[in-house]
């Protein structure tokens, strides 16, 4: 009797990992940053790293959630986050 029964496996479906789109993009204006690495150290989600004259560079686009840290804690205004929609 047990040579009746089979077992029917469910098909595989491969689902391919999200892409991870940015929710807000990064301008620094060179000029008018002086380099205290603030936007650096509140955005949380790496984002952000200074390069060697010590202005924010962007390194993770895609992290980016618009959450606007960088920009509210800037003391000069130097950063600015365009929400994407
Ligand atoms: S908006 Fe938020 S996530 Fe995007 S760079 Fe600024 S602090 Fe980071
Ligand atoms: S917080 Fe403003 S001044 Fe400080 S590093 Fe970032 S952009 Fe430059």
């Amino acid at each position: 009797m047990a040579d009746a029964i089979s077992v029917i496996q469910p098909p595989t479906v491969e689902i391919a990992p999200r892409q991870k789109k940015p929710r807000g993009e990064v301008i620094v204006f060179g000029n008018w940053c002086k380099g205290c690495g603030l936007c650096v150290e509140f955005c949380p989600t790496g984002v952000l790293a200074l390069d060697e004259a010590d202005h924010p560079v962007v390194v993770k686009p895609e992290n980016c959630t618009g959450c606007h840290w960088c920009d509210t804690h800037c003391p000069d205004m130097a950063i600015v986050v365009r929400r994407i929609e």
